[in-house]
């Protein structure tokens, strides 16, 4: 009996997530093969048994949420490996596709098709609604969702179970990223795939993300603005720089110890970890940006 150091996850009928345990892909079949998002260089050797623990099926389409190389690091693979047709279809969003172009990176082959606006594609009977957005990724981000089957997948915003990692998964645009939140719970899905985690994420572990989110934001807003920062910088121009260090510092590490309170002791785990980190993004965003 082959041992694998995977788990997969049947979200609806054939719609599958692997797992590790920590990084997520998706895979789904169709009846013109079977549709792959997303290839993460730690699933390197691990998409192919999965897959063919379910279907002999050849992988026509690969999908990229975004370029960062730990969750498509394994394109390279899956496209020269034996289960890829030799016409292999990859998709991305504009932005992907600019940066691929420029790196070429062999574990990141470019894309054959590019969109840069909302597109449904659909193969083998399966629809799919691929969405460009920008919360996470500098060269952008794509929601990927199954509208039939209520499945989206949204890569770097959240995991079940755990507060985001640092600076909010390394957000590049706290407004799209909490924005991101608000459209998800507006769409009309059972199931996320968040690129992350041991399971999938359910419509109620988006919300409590949002929920801490919010809170975050609130109370970095609230502290900011009960100080006076220009008016402090105009007593001692010549200090400027060290008052705004220790006034900044001052504001994220009093949000910090705010937010722990009220959210150390559950439902997430990782305040310990994360939440300074959070209140310092968060502060950055609300003075320069919001
Ligand atoms: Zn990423």
């Amino acid at each position: 009996m082959a041992v694998h150091n995977y788990t997969l996850h049947e979200a609806v009928s054939g719609v599958y997530m692997i797992t590790d345990g920590n990084y997520q892909n998706m895979f789904v079949t169709t009846s013109d093969g079977v549709v792959v998002v997303d290839a993460p260089s730690p699933l390197l050797n691990l998409i192919e048994p999965a897959i063919r623990e379910v279907t002999d099926d050849p992988v026509t389409t690969l999908v990229y949420t975004h370029m960062h190389k730990d969750h498509i690091g394994s394109a390279g693979k899956v496209a020269a490996g034996k289960l890829a047709t030799p016409d292999l279809e990859i998709y991305a969003g504009g932005g992907t596709a600019a940066y691929l172009q420029a790196k070429q990176d062999p574990n990141r082959p470019v894309p054959t098709h590019v969109f840069s606006d909302k597109m449904t594609f659909t193969r083998g009977g399966r629809t799919f609604e691929f969405e460009p957005h920008l919360y996470h990724c500098v060269a952008g981000d794509v929601l990927v969702s199954m509208p039939q089957e209520k499945v989206v997948m949204a890569v770097d915003l959240m995991a079940p179970d755990w507060v985001p990692i640092f600076d909010f998964d390394i957000a590049v645009d706290l407004f799209g990223y909490m924005n991101a939140f608000d459209y998800l719970l507006g769409l009309d899905f059972d199931t996320l795939i968040g690129g992350h985690a041991e399971r999938l994420s359910k419509r109620e572990d988006v919300q409590k993300t949002r929920d801490y989110v919010q809170d975050v934001y609130q109370t970095v807003k609230r502290m900011r603005s009960e100080l006076d920062i220009s008016g402090l910088y105009a007593e001692d121009r010549g200090t400027e720089q060290r008052l705004a260090k220790d006034l900044f510092t001052s504001v994220w590490l009093d949000a910090a110890k705010e937010i722990a309170e009220r959210w150390q002791d559950g439902p997430m785990r990782g305040v310990d970890l994360w939440t300074e980190s959070h209140c310092r993004a968060m502060f950055m965003y609300v003075h320069f940006t919001d």
